[in-house]
């Protein structure tokens, strides 16, 4: 298979359109057999559920060039669970968890040409959707859908190096409670938007949202989930019903435990004990984790003593291991790698 000509290591995290993408209707109660195709165009109707009610979820997965030339993918069992949770969140049919990981396989076998070559930093991120398609004018649930799934190759997230983050403590709620912050749907990207530009208009990175009902205890950013390390050496992710399972920390933690022999918690995590913590990173598929140097609670600074210029020793640890499995690098726990050839 020849490889597409793409400077790997420049690519950005961008669209960049791929060959094939999967596609299924869901129509009079079931799916049907889907196919991969080459228009990367929907044509819908002007009052299609997501159009007008925001009836959509989504996905996020890799597929990564393992050291010894296999093209795999990380946990797709997981994202399929994830997205059925999605689904009847928003009364939505499930699109089957076989056929979820089977999709992906054929997705990704048929954009093998862009699938970024070990050693190249560079993955192939993978995009499942759903949508209800079908015009909805009163408000209810839609009785169409489309599932769809898409790649594009992704450059690598430290391109120059690693830069930890500086965070700021958001006025903003992503999620309310007894909400919808723990599935993946559209919906909470577009009311995270203004949060997030106003973030970067001021000079942060990132924001840290709060637990809505008390505002006192930390919950995530917009696309990642928090992971600490104390200043006693244990790993700490906070709990709550309203942060969306991320696959990646629910992994490094397994990793801190398994792997690395380190005490880990989840648990909730108070915004008063911050100045306790050595290290902070957030974790997602998109950089694994990033190290965050600096958290600003309206103008108090809480600086991480793992510093500004590179990853603590304990991220960077669960960071190494962690790639290290995905690349085929360090063995993986049973059914951790699905390889697609
Ligand atoms: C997708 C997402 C994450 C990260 O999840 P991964 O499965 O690790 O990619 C974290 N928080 C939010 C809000 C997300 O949407």
């Amino acid at each position: 298979m020849e490889k597409k000509n793409i400077d790997w290591s420049n690519l950005g995290f961008g669209y960049v359109e791929t060959e094939k993408r999967y596609v299924s209707n869901f129509k009079d109660g079931a799916w049907d057999n889907g196919a991969l195709i080459d228009d990367p165009m929907i044509t819908m109707s002007e009052c299609a559920g997501v159009l007008q009610y925001a009836q959509t979820i989504f996905e996020g997965l890799k597929a990564y060039t393992t050291e010894d030339g296999h093209i795999v993918t990380f946990r797709p069992d997981l994202n399929a669970e994830r997205m059925e949770a999605s689904a009847k969140r928003l009364e939505m049919p499930v699109f089957p968890k076989e056929r979820f990981v089977e999709a992906i396989s054929q997705v990704v076998a048929a954009n093998e040409a862009y699938v970024p070559p070990y050693g190249s930093g560079a993955t192939l991120y993978i995009r499942p959707y759903m949508f209800g398609m079908n015009p909805v004018i009163g408000v209810k649930p839609a009785t169409e859908y489309q599932f769809r799934a898409f790649c594009t190759p992704v450059g690598p997230y430290f391109k120059g190096g690693v830069k930890p983050l500086t965070i700021r403590v958001s006025d903003f709620d992503r999620a309310a409670p007894n909400g919808t912050g723990h599935i993946k749907a559209g919906l909470n990207y577009a009311m995270s938007l203004h949060a997030i530009v106003s973030a970067h208009a001021e000079g942060y990175d990132e924001n840290m949202y709060l637990d809505p009902g008390t505002r006192t205890k930390v919950e995530e950013t917009g696309g990642a989930n928090f992971l600490f390390v104390t200043k006693d050496g244990k790993v700490v992710t906070p709990k709550s019903d309203s942060i969306l399972p991320s696959i990646t920390r629910r992994s490094l933690l397994y990793v801190a435990k398994e792997y690395l022999g380190l005490e880990v918690e989840e648990r909730e995590v108070y915004l008063s004990e911050l100045g306790d913590m050595a290290e902070c990173g957030l974790c997602g598929t998109a950089a694994v984790i990033s190290p965050v140097g600096k958290i600003v609670d309206h103008g108090k600074e809480i600086c991480l003593p793992a510093g500004m210029t590179e990853m603590g020793p304990t991220t960077k640890k669960l960071y190494d291991t962690l790639t290290g499995i995905q690349m085929g690098r360090i063995e993986a726990p049973k059914g951790w790698i699905h390889v697609i050839k």
